[in-house]
């Protein structure tokens, strides 16, 4: 009776202790971001990194990680790392500087203002403003979905058409937020798709780039993350799926593609990982939605241009991720495309962009979206964009830098539209 008792007592008070923790939003003052560079025999140190770090914020790079620490462990990441310098002295100013989600206000019936491009927004309000965007555009667009998340929220997104007609056309694919924590991408690729719309009427260059194609833009297409993102933890990255017989939560949905899946090196088999990449190809339901919507345009009218939008670090990559010696069959023209979009932005705010392979310029990656839609989706082009900015900020990027950097990067998409 006495040990059932206690037994009891140590289950309400494991109860009480996890669940108001669960419930908290994690508190970065005083955390600092680390650039730290590994030692020649990297070992384990890299895994020994990650249980250390809060987070690490681009996983996998080779000349330097970038971690987020609380300040008493700052020594001990010091001792495993050749060198080290602090980025951020402090990520929850910056994560103040970033500005308060706006609750938006949408007028009833109405098409979406500019102004919605000024601050960042809660989920609800996302789905809103693609809605609203939508019913002022009936005859040319359409909401569209691509299945649903972990927690039961519908990838939500947008097909827009010109004059031909709905699916006539070959097929441009654009997806933002996979990684929860990327929030300008969120706002890049609506504003694509605002700009699209609003502007087709008025503007003879975006009217000849929606009778050319037919567009399916995804803004957040890890729903879920991007929602703890805000309630819970800003910096996290992964879906909310849980592993089994493992405390660990979540997926890094752009390690879990099933192509080339399995090679080793590009992707984390530790659950804890923010690069795990599942306990299967194509494990996440996420995937399998975003996966049957590649394969669909495939089929049908086939796939010309991939977009993934993520951030940060000012790249544009294209295939192969998986293996840095492979060169892909039109590595040429993926180069010029990017070449001319690159200069397309620094003219208007002279942000530099680094161009290249994945693997070669940023790292390896193993079960990546542009490595499957260029192999298996047979998609003419497939790039992945990293945003503003190269560290400064990272993933926490001002309010204030939204406007800037979405305009720039309309200037990039429609420099490839163009040249596709
Ligand atoms: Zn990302």
């Amino acid at each position: 009776m006495r040990s059932l008792l206690v037994s009891c007592l140590f289950a309400s008070l494991a109860l009480s202790t996890v669940v108001p923790r669960a419930r908290q939003k994690v508190d970065y003052s005083g955390f600092k971001v680390l650039r730290v560079s590994l030692p020649e025999q990297r070992g384990d140190v890299e895994a020994k990194i990650e249980e250390l770090a809060a987070h690490v914020l681009n996983p996998g790079k080779v000349e330097h990680l970038d971690v987020v620490v609380s300040p008493d462990k700052v020594d001990a990441v010091k001792k495993l790392v050749a060198t080290s310098k602090v980025i951020n002295e402090d990520v929850g100013a910056a994560l103040a500087e970033e500005g308060e989600i706006k609750k938006a206000e949408f007028s009833v019936a109405a098409v979406p203002s500019e102004s919605w491009f000024t601050a960042y927004h809660a989920y609800a309000d996302h789905i809103t403003f693609l809605r609203d965007l939508q019913a002022g555009y009936t005859g040319q667009s359409e909401i569209i979905t691509t299945g649903t998340s972990v927690q039961g929220r519908t990838l939500t997104g947008i097909h827009i058409w010109g004059s031909g007609g709905k699916g006539s056309k070959p097929a441009v694919l654009f997806h933002g937020t996979v990684h929860a924590r990327e929030w300008i991408s969120s706002m890049t690729v609506e504003y694509m798709a605002w700009q699209l719309l609003t502007k087709y009427s008025s503007n003879a260059t975006v009217k000849a780039l929606v009778d050319k194609f037919d567009l399916y833009i995804i803004p957040i297409v890890n729903p879920d993350g991007f929602v703890y993102s805000q309630t819970s933890d800003r910096l996290w990255r992964k879906n909310r799926q849980t592993v089994s017989g493992n405390s660990c939560v979540g997926r890094d949905i752009n390690r879990n593609w099933p192509y080339k899946w399995e090679v080793p090196g590009g992707a984390s088999t530790n659950p804890c990982s923010e690069t795990y990449k599942g306990q299967a190809a194509g494990d996440s339901p996420e995937n399998k939605g975003l996966r049957a919507h590649v394969d669909s345009l495939r089929d049908s009218r086939g796939l010309s241009l991939y977009i993934d939008f993520h951030s940060y670090g000012q790249y544009m990559l294209w295939p192969y991720g998986y293996d840095c010696n492979l060169v892909v069959h039109n590595d040429a023209q993926h180069r010029s495309l990017a070449t001319r979009a690159a200069a397309a932005i620094r003219a208007v705010s002279g942000t530099r962009y680094t161009i290249g392979p994945a693997c070669s310029t940023l790292y390896a990656t193993t079960g990546d979206s542009t490595d499957y839609t260029d192999a298996v989706g047979n998609s003419t082009y497939s790039y992945t964009y990293e945003l503003r900015d190269t560290g400064s900020y990272g993933f926490t990027l001002p309010a204030n830098q939204i406007q800037p950097t979405v305009r720039e990067t309309w200037e990039g998409v429609v420099s490839m539209l163009k040249d596709v």
